[in-house]
């Protein structure tokens, strides 16, 4: 059975809201009423939940609250991201994955998601908690033709995607701790782990992988303090497909304005409206070491300019940085 084949069915099913005899379905796709029947059962054994009634045909009562090709597919509005989507129920790591898979020649835009990751990756060797069904845990490949200097631009335009997304969609207000983490109310509700193949000057290819809390309840006690998702801020469930769908556009959206100008000068203004880390004082940890100076600006690429106790005016490089708040994580 294509996979083609059975999303068709369920469209079909999802279109009539209604019963559908399977001689109708087996009819308007050209299957035998047997292929129909194993066909539903694949469904149901996904989670679909589908009615039979003799001489009335199949119901779809509920679908399943997954991130699948089937569920996030056809509502999706982006040209490229997303237009080939790898849906598993648990993985190690969606960046792993993709990086496979982009190793293996897949095109741009190709997402990795999962429901569970168990080896989930953060910047620096850091761990990713993801538990099952909670959050959007995706990876996309992209392959900009751009210098390998500039990939902390990819990491700037995920932030401000993700920022927008939240504020769009939901009625939370999120912002962005330079470079690459987006907060509500001070917590972290969102990492994004940029990872890159290249050569001197070209680039094989980017994984940018997105990490967002959606509807989690509880984090492990470790990170309890300074973590949060939109349920536990918003006191409500939210739909992690439409955000994904949403997400994705907005991650092409400003993908699409950086890559065709080669620059992100477009992008600073807004991605510094939603940027908490400026005019505040801030603890730069490189390497262990730490030192303590005041956030003023950002530069055209998008580094943070940083004036020192001493006076001296230092630009922070994305990659090498942890940033924080003086006593506080922020
Ligand atoms: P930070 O500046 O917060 O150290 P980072 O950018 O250096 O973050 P990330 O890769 O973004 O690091 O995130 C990894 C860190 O985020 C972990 O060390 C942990 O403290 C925290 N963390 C892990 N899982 C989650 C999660 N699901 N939600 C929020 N925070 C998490």
């Amino acid at each position: 059975m294509s996979l083609n084949t059975k999303s068709k069915v369920l469209e079909f099913l999802k279109e009539k809201q209604d019963y559908v005899s399977g001689e109708e379905i087996s009819n308007l796709l050209g299957v035998s009423r047997t292929a129909v029947w194993k066909i539903i059962s694949r469904l149901k054994e996904e989670g679909y939940v589908i009615e039979a009634v003799t001489n009335k045909g199949y119901f779809l009562k509920e679908s399943p609250d997954l991130l699948t090709d089937e569920e996030i597919s056809p509502a999706l509005e982006t040209k490229c991201l997303g237009k080939k989507i790898y849906h598993h129920k648990e993985i190690g790591s969606t960046n792993k994955e993709a990086k496979k898979l982009a190793i293996n020649g897949e095109e741009e835009g190709t997402l990795v998601i999962s429901e569970k990751q168990t080896e989930g990756k953060g910047r620096l060797g850091r761990t990713w908690s993801s538990p099952f069904g909670v959050g959007i845990w995706m990876s996309l490949i992209l392959r900009p033709e751009i210098s390998p200097v500039e990939i902390s631009k990819i990491t700037l335009i995920a932030a401000l995607a993700v920022c927008k997304t939240i504020n769009k969609t939901t009625d939370l207000k999120a912002e962005i701790k330079w470079p690459n983490d987006i907060l509500i109310n001070k917590k972290k509700v969102c990492g994004i782990l940029t990872e890159m193949s290249a050569e001197i000057d070209k680039i094989n290819y980017i994984i940018l992988g997105i990490g967002l809390n959606v509807n989690t309840e509880e984090f492990p006690k470790e990170i309890e303090d300074r973590a949060t998702s939109l349920k536990i801020e918003g006191k409500k469930s939210y739909d992690r497909k439409e955000l994904t769908r949403a997400l994705l556009l907005e991650i092409e959206n400003y993908y699409t304005i950086f890559t065709k100008k080669n620059s992100i000068d477009k992008l600073l203004e807004e991605y510094k409206s939603y940027c908490l880390t400026l005019n505040k004082d801030v603890k730069i940890i490189r390497n262990g070491v730490e030192s303590i100076g005041r956030a003023v600006d950002l530069t055209k690429n998008g580094e943070l300019i940083v004036k020192k106790q001493d006076g001296e005016i230092i630009n922070v490089f994305s990659g090498e940085v942890s940033v924080r708040g003086i006593d506080a994580y922020i």
